[in-house]
């Protein structure tokens, strides 16, 4: 019998421990890819069972590394598993776990940013949008730097109903470290909504929320006038907030999905009435400022002799 708050419902042969996994191969984390390893199976089973009941459902985990989560996934007797593994070190490790389940495992050396989620798993396995969600699961444990512009495709893709959601609301788990060397994840269950909670076009979705939170400790509005041209940007952030109906001292944090919602309404009428709006970029303005004051420095300076 499992023991209780396990996962366990198919057994792997024994094998060796992580630990051992990675003395054997020499799997040194490295700091600057922010590798950090979960060791204990414990942990790595409360994890997995976040993402919900996975018997016979086919799972997609990125950057198994030495395999902890790996292990618990296959323990909670999956139909199909795929690995996603930038790093060639891992691959004969990966591959002695594909031995002790044979037929469950398909491993992949490649980078999850680039590979083409929407040929990953069995046609048969689609389902419509509105449905219940596909027997799909994607899980990972991914440093910052990968996970953070990985969800946001991610997002993209949802809205686009592309990549992994081809497939219908494919659900995802993923875990968030804090710091590099730190054991403490948060760990995120997702499932796409039927209806957004927003209905604009991601891009513009994605730009108002960078906007905000690009200043997360200050005002709001210290955010969103970034969204406006330095000519008329207070009249105009103003009239952005008053409209939304946001008090413009709220912290990016502080602002409840209703009024992202309203911003994100009341910009898109501001770039329907003025073309140039949307494509405004603040860090471009911001360069060529700089560009601009250089230029008059350098011609004011006077001539060497
Ligand atoms: N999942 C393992 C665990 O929990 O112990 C390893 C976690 S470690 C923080 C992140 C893993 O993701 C490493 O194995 C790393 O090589 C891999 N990785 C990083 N970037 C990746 C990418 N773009 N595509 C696929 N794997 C990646």
């Amino acid at each position: 019998m499992a023991a209780p708050g396990r996962v366990a419902a198919f057994r792997l042969p024994p094998l060796p421990t992580i630990g051992e996994i990675i003395k054997l191969y020499r799997l040194k984390a490295q700091r600057q890819l922010s590798q950090n390893f979960l060791l204990d199976l414990r942990l790595t089973d409360k994890i997995v069972k976040q993402a919900g009941e996975l018997k016979n459902a086919h799972v997609c985990e990125v950057g198994p590394g030495p395999g902890g989560i790996t292990r618990s996934i296959l323990s909670a007797d999956v139909e199909q598993l795929l690995l996603i593994e930038k790093d060639a070190r891992f691959i004969p490790g990966l591959q002695m776990l594909s031995e002790a389940a044979p037929g469950k495992v398909r491993i992949v050396h490649g980078d999850i940013l680039t590979y083409k989620m929407e040929k990953a798993f069995p046609k048969h396995l689609k389902k419509d949008w509105e449905d219940e969600p596909p027997d799909i699961h994607i899980i990972g444990n991914l440093p910052f730097s990968v996970s953070t512009p990985l969800i946001i495709k991610w997002l993209e893709n949802v809205s686009k109903k592309d990549g992994p959601f081809t497939y219908g609301r494919t659900q995802m788990t993923l875990t968030f470290q804090k710091e590099v060397g730190e054991v403490d994840v948060a760990v995120v269950h997702f499932t796409p909504l039927v209806q957004p909670k927003i209905q604009q076009p991601f891009e513009l979705v994605e730009k108002v929320v960078r906007s905000v939170f690009q200043f997360r400790r200050k005002y709001c509005f210290r955010g969103l006038e970034t969204l406006f041209p330095e000519s008329g940007r207070l009249k105009r952030t103003e009239q952005l907030m008053m409209t939304a109906n946001v008090d413009p001292t709220l912290r990016p944090f502080q602002l409840s999905m209703s009024q992202f919602r309203n911003l994100c309404n009341t910009y898109r009428k501001m770039c329907d009435e003025d073309s140039s709006l949307f494509v405004f970029d603040y860090r471009e303005e911001l360069k060529q400022k700089k560009t601009t004051r250089n230029l008059l420095k350098s011609t004011s300076q006077p001539e060497q002799t």
